[in-house]
């Protein structure tokens, strides 16, 4: 090993705590730790005690970090309507009251 590779240390080595979360990617819900310093992400990585990925992620899971700390990361909700093809900024509560009231307008239509 070079004195350069002996001085190297994973991102792990700097968080300050680790977050339990699940990657946001698909359904299958791979279990993720979240490393953070001063309240930002800076890592993330499979977490062993997942039993659905066990310590495991895959591509789009490991690329999470890029997800939460990419300068393309958008910070505002945005709503596209049924017909136009452009979106529209939306504040965050009434895009989540939006989603709630049709999944439970939904329910009451479809449940059986
Ligand atoms: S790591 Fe891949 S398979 Fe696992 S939840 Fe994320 S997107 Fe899905």
């Amino acid at each position: 090993m070079s004195p350069r590779t002996k001085r190297l240390r994973p991102h792990t080595d700097t968080a300050e705590r680790v977050v339990q979360s699940v990657c946001p990617y698909c359904a299958v819900g791979c279990g993720q730790q979240i490393y953070v310093k001063d309240d930002k992400v800076v890592q993330i990585e499979g977490n062993p005690a997942s039993p659905v990925s066990r310590g495991r992620l895959r591509l789009k899971g490991s690329a999470t970090l890029q997800l939460t700390t990419g300068s393309e990361r958008r910070h505002e909700v945005l709503y596209r309507r049924s017909y136009p093809t452009d979106w529209e900024p939306l504040d965050l509560e009434t895009a989540m009251d939006t989603v709630a009231d049709r999944v439970v307008e939904t329910r009451r239509r479809a449940w059986r």
